[in-house]
């Protein structure tokens, strides 16, 4: 990374790897862990000398605030390998700094961005051989910030911990997607944290998507809290809609999460000469391209799939079912992304960042 190397970190190496423990060809997403971890402590009113040490569980006093409050945030970022053994992050700029948007939304201390590029860059240094060549493969990066503090008053925490864990992937297949409508449940609302990657909005997501699992949709599309009538995105992906040959795709806003593969998919389509258009959508005008035979894809875009195409989509009981295209756009911006993570074609944007 073109950050330089300013601060002190202290590195205890694991002494034995697990590497070969782990069949890198069977891999479940997020379930296994490299042989190190980052971890860095806030407290005293400041941020204490990083760390990198062997992954390792956590001892801490069952009245830690992140128990009780759900005071953490959280990233997901990928690392690649290109065909030369070169490692790459994508546009790791803007994971640091929506940690940061999301830790001053919940009251948490923002994270210094030399602790976050150094520790990365030194981690990943460390478990290089954990991240394994070819299209599809990457190791996921999660960076999570949580309370400490002992005490259970209902107020912010003064101490915290900044980690960084890291699991090997393969390409992410979530398989079949159906996507409910949210007709009455909601993800967020106006005012509050939808925007950041906060713990919270996911845990409440858990219930009215085991519901709409049980109907027979992998996934619920979150509408606006106060009508249910506009789209907005999904439970780890934004979303996208292809009416004729336009992509649309709402707003952020403070209940959406502003995603980077979003933004992405945005500048690579139109780069690509397809009409992107930023607006509200309702639910009514996908229902009436449906209808008509104008929609022709819907996706989610977000870092563990780059884009996942959904398939069909359900409605207060009706349910619809898209066309199969051969050229995608879905698939067109993915290879797109996929080639400049990979270091397989030129990247204009400067979104590829070596790592040393
Ligand atoms: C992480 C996430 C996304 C996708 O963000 P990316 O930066 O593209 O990975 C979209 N929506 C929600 C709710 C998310 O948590």
């Amino acid at each position: 990374m073109e950050k330089d190397t300013v601060v002190n970190i202290k590195i205890e190496k694991a002494e034995t790897s697990k590497i070969n423990e782990v069949d890198f060809s069977n891999l479940s997403f997020g379930s296994v862990f490299t042989d190190h971890m980052f971890i860095c402590d806030f407290k005293n009113g400041s941020w204490q000398e990083p760390t990198i040490i062997p992954y390792q569980k956590l001892s801490m006093d069952p009245s830690a605030k992140v128990f009780h409050y759900g005071q953490a945030v959280f990233e997901g970022m990928k690392a690649y390998k290109d065909d030369q053994d070169e490692v790459w992050l994508f546009r790791p700029d803007e994971n640091f700094h929506r940690i940061n948007k999301s830790s001053a939304r919940l009251a948490m201390p923002e994270f210094p961005e030399e602790y976050f590029f150094d520790g990365l860059n030194q981690l990943l240094k460390l478990d290089k051989q954990w991240i394994k060549k070819g299209f599809g493969n990457s190791l996921y990066i999660r960076p999570f910030v949580i309370a400490t503090e002992t005490g259970v008053s209902a107020s912010p925490s003064t101490e915290y911990k900044f980690i960084i864990i890291c699991s090997p992937a393969q390409a992410y297949y979530a398989g079949e997607v159906r996507v409910k409508i949210a007709d009455h449940y909601s993800r967020s609302a106006s005012g509050g944290f939808g925007f950041a990657k906060a713990a919270g909005n996911y845990a409440g997501q858990f219930y009215p998507t085991s519901l709409a699992n049980k109907e027979g949709f992998q996934q619920v599309i979150w509408t606006d809290s106060n009508t249910h009538e506009y789209l907005e995105e999904a439970g780890t992906m934004n979303v996208f809609f292809r009416i004729g040959d336009k992509l649309i795709t709402c707003p952020t806003s403070d209940r959406i999460l502003d995603g980077v593969t979003r933004k992405s998919v945005i500048q690579v389509a139109k780069d690509l000469g397809i009409q992107v258009d930023i607006r509200p959508i309702k639910v009514v005008e996908i229902i009436e391209a449906a209808k008509n035979n104008q929609l022709k894809e819907i996706f989610g875009s977000g870092t563990a799939a780059v884009i996942n195409p959904i398939l069909g989509f359900g409605y207060k009981g009706d349910k619809w079912e898209l066309p199969k295209l051969e050229d995608s756009y879905a698939s067109t911006i993915k290879n797109t992304i996929l080639g400049i993570q990979y270091n397989t074609i030129e990247d204009k944007y400067g979104w590829r960042v070596k790592v040393d």
